[in-house]
């Protein structure tokens, strides 16, 4: 009887993530928006939706600084958006991290003769990606840019998301971008282990970026938030991890801590985070049964 019922949930739940994907392929791309935050900084975004990652603009007299620069295929319009507040060219665009959603404007912006900065680490794995576009300017603690009066300082705090993760910071107007180290729409962590991803370091890590002097923080995706949503992500993280970390010592299967992922934190049941479960198994306390 059991059985049975089980069968049919997973036929139901495989049904649906289908339905799900068609639905998402058939999706016209989220809109993207520009937002002001304080003088001269303002957040391109998608405005709708799931899509590229946060784009912070730092617009000085000598030109402007982005971090982050999308998908490839949303150059253009990144350009749109950014001419309606400015005519100064792109000098620099900095790297929170190596994924495409994020980094994947990188060759395009070199074409326009913006310099492109990243972690070491972070254009190790784009070279290891075979992805466009690699960061001519690397850094391995931190890097500042000045530019037309203005400062952006990039550091990587430690592991996290990837292990090429950066946080820059807007010194004169407090204001932070986390990259995916921090997110608010959806808020699912996504550890990526194959490019050093880390659990057990996520939460140092962000005990480090809070010690920063900071009001605004642009998360990697999703709207924006601040000190608060930044300690409220962290206390969630470590809830989880724990909570975790105490399945896999008590021997529990890869499925039935897949199954809380899903069901109680919302990882989406056939998302790349999930793809992740046995590398977090790895790391949270060896191999299970
Ligand atoms: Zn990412």
């Amino acid at each position: 009887m059991r059985r049975t019922v089980l069968v049919r949930t997973s036929a139901v739940v495989a049904a649906l993530a289908c339905a799900w994907l068609t639905y998402t392929q058939n999706q016209q791309p989220p809109p993207i928006g520009i937002q002001k935050l304080k003088d001269d900084l303002y957040v391109i975004g998608v405005t709708k939706g799931v899509g590229a990652g946060n784009v912070a603009v730092y617009v000085t007299k000598e030109g402007v600084i982005l971090v982050d620069d999308m998908f490839d295929r949303n150059h253009d319009e990144l350009l749109e958006r950014l001419k309606s507040v400015t005519d100064q060219p792109i000098k620099y665009v900095l790297n929170t991290h190596q994924h495409d959603d994020h980094s994947g404007g990188n060759a395009k912006m070199l074409a326009i003769n913006a310099e492109v900065i990243s972690h070491r680490n972070a254009r190790a794995n784009m070279a290891l990606l075979k992805q466009p576009g690699l960061a001519r300017l690397t850094f391995s603690e931190e890097m500042a840019v000045y530019l037309g009066g203005k400062e952006v300082c990039a550091r990587h705090y430690g592991r996290g998301h990837t292990g090429g993760d950066a946080v820059m910071y807007f010194p004169a107007a407090k204001v932070i971008h986390t990259g995916d180290l921090f997110l608010t729409f959806p808020p699912q962590p996504f550890i990526d282990y194959a490019n050093g991803g880390s659990a057990l370091e996520w939460t140092k890590t962000l005990d480090e970026v809070l010690k920063v002097d900071f009001d605004i923080a642009i998360p990697g995706h999703g709207p924006m938030s601040g000190r608060a949503g930044i300690l409220k992500f962290r206390n969630e993280f470590q809830a989880m991890r724990d909570r975790i970390q105490g399945m896999v010592h008590a021997s529990a299967s890869k499925d039935e801590i897949s199954k809380v992922l899903v069901n109680d934190y919302r990882w989406a049941p056939a998302g790349l985070a999930i793809q992740q479960v046995d590398a977090m198994i790895d790391e949270l306390g060896g191999p299970v049964r």
